[in-house]
Order: structure tokens, then sequence, then C-alpha cells
């Protein structure tokens, strides 16, 4: 998608990507080669201007030498900060930032454990509820973790831009919906979001972006609790909860992220009306029927199959929360 994104703008990519054959090769030249294959990096430095990354959880080591023969936005060091949930929490605190008591300040249950490298959707985490599962967990999972579970109304997140002049741009705040702690579905922008609320997900997007020194896309990922906004973490790249900028907001998170790390000037991410977007997640619905549905956008990654597995996105948009409320129905029938 930011390949795609890339085109209109002339902005050629090229990938750097283990599987062979992945969704980028539709309209990009792909190196196939793992992340830290310094040949397949040094041949990419050689054909780019500037590396980015669409997941967080690249050859650290590897991204650092590039960064010494090339310019890596976002910087290295925040990538490396969001690889490790420990540094990552401890950069929090040290913005001052709300988040969940973790490692020695965690003294009650129920608490979750979770491995401080490596873990996503959900996966390389425990719920413990006392001291022996406590002690199970910490030696199933490598290197963990422990947080106190936060007693959240809801998930929200932001995602924002920092260009390279130090330009915030945000997008209104999300609420998301996990199921088997996969995101399934989001809603931009989240209804019943005060003032108060809106200025604080602001307030502490621009802080880590401007402690970070950060240049790109950003999500963050938040709780909503009775003591206000609660950072859970954050991930140094385009996110899954903002996919529906693509057909509901006038500057796409994909377009946003290349304009800032390519130095051009930020886009508008005012939101056009209302959008649910629903992960297409391990089958694809009846395709015909979805797209019969009046605002429906249909995002396909061209992937096979497998349980799980994030095959796609639709975005479905309205002028008004009541028809995207029915317009979501029709779709979360056929989609299931
Ligand atoms: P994570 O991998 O940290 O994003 O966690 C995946 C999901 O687990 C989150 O989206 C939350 O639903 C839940 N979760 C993670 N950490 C906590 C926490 N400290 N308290 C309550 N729920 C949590």
């Amino acid at each position: 998608m930011l390949a795609l994104a890339g085109v209109p703008l002339g902005i050629e990519c090229v990938g750097l990507e283990p599987v062979s054959d992945p969704p980028m090769a539709a309209v990009s030249d792909v190196i196939t080669a793992s992340f830290g294959d310094r040949s397949a990096l040094g041949e990419l430095i050689d054909r780019v201007d500037v590396i980015t990354v669409e997941l967080e959880h690249v050859d650290i080591d590897a991204l650092a030498w590039a960064s010494e023969r090339i310019a890596v936005r976002p910087s290295v060091e925040a990538i490396a900060i969001s690889q490790d949930r420990l540094r990552e929490k401890q950069f929090l605190r040290r913005c001052g930032l709300a988040t969940a008591p973790f490692d020695v300040d965690v003294t009650g249950f129920p608490a979750i454990v979770k491995t401080r490298r490596g873990g996503f959707d959900g996966r390389g985490q425990v719920r413990v509820t006392d001291e022996a599962g406590l002690r199970a967990a910490r030696a199933e999972l490598p290197d963990p973790i422990v947080e106190r579970v936060v007693s959240f109304r809801r998930e929200l997140s932001v995602v924002a831009a920092r260009s390279i002049d130090g330009t915030i741009a945000a997008y209104p705040l999300v609420e998301n919906e996990h199921r088997d702690a996969i995101l399934r579905l989001t809603h931009a922008p989240a209804a019943g979001v005060s003032r108060a609320m809106a200025a604080e997900a602001d307030r502490i997007v621009r802080v880590m972006l401007e402690q970070l020194g950060y240049v790109g896309v950003i999500g963050v990922e938040l709780f909503d609790t009775e003591d206000g906004l609660v950072v859970n973490e954050f991930a140094p790249r385009v996110h899954n909860s903002g996919h529906w900028t693509m057909d509901g907001a006038v500057t796409s998170q994909f377009e946003q992220h290349l304009r800032a790390v390519c130095g051009l000037p930020l886009g508008d991410p005012s939101p056009r009306g209302f959008t649910a977007m629903v992960n297409l997640i391990g089958t694809e619905p009846a395709l015909p029927q979805l797209l019969a549905i009046e605002g429906l956008h249909l995002h396909r990654y061209g992937k096979s199959p497998r349980p799980g597995r994030k095959l796609g996105h639709v975005n479905v948009n309205a002028n008004e929360p009541a028809a995207l409320a029915a317009q979501l129905a029709r779709a979360g029938e056929i989609i299931g």
C-alpha cells in the first residue's frame, strides 16, 4: 500500500523482503533476501534515496549499518525502542506519559506477562492471576516483562506524522475492536471523544514524536480509562488502525508516510465523513455481494488464505453515523 501510494506521487519504491512474491511485487521491484543480508541491503542502498520500514521486526544491526550509508526514516533508535517492550515502556515513562504499571512496579493481579521482543497480535503474552501462574509464564516466555492489567472502557489509537522540518499532522482518534487479539474493526473518527480527550491524544503523540525526533507515520495504541488515556504501545510505521484513511481522509497514511520520509510537505489528515475499516482475516468473503454495499471500498493484499492471516480490508464510508451503521451491518453479515 505504501508502494501503491507512491505511484501517483512519482515516488518509486524498491522492496527488501524475505518472502518471495510479496504483495508489493505487483507495483514495485523487490529484492528477495533476509533483512540482515548486507549485500542485498547494499543493492537497496544503491537504488534508493531513503530507507523506511513497514514492520518493526527487522534486523536492527543491519538497519544501523545501513543508516551509516543512507537516510533511514524513522530513525534506527525509534525502531529499536519499539522492538523491545521494556525499552518502550521506559521511554513512555521518560516522556511523562501514563502506561500500565510494569516490571518492578507490578505487585498485584491480574497481570500480563509479555515477551520483550517479537510478540504481536496477542502472541507472546499470557494473562496471570496468581503467583504460580506468574512463575509458569515467566518460565515459558523468553525474556518477559510483567504488566498490570489496565481496566479500560475501550481501545483507541492515534496515527500521526512528523515531517523532517518538525511539522506534525495527526489523524483523529479512532476506536478499535479486536477478535482473537487481532484488529478486526476500526471506527474513524471514534465516537464520544470530548475536546479534552482529543487534546490529550494530540499531546501524547506530539510528545512522543518530538522526543524521538521522529520522521514518518507513527501509530500509538491507547486505552481509554476512567483516569484518562493510557499508552499501550507504539508502532514506528503505518498502522492497521490507519488503513481507513485510504478512503476516509483527505490524505491517506501511506501517502503521508511517503511525504514525510521523502522530505515533502505533509498532507491534510482531516477525515471525510465517517469510516469503518474491517479486516478480512483468514478467508475472503463473497466479493460481488460485498462490493454491492454503498460506500464500500475493497483492498485485497493478494495473499493466500490462512487462519489468522490478514488478507485485505474494506473501508465503508458514509456522511452520517446512522448510514454507516447500516452499511457496516450489511458488510458484517457477509464478512462474518
Ligand atoms: P499488545 O501486544 O501489547 O498490543 O497487546 C495486545 C492486546 O492485549 C491489546 O490490544 C489489549 O487488548 C490487551 N492488553 C495488552 N496489554 C494490556 C494491559 N496492560 N492491560 C489490559 N489489556 C492489555
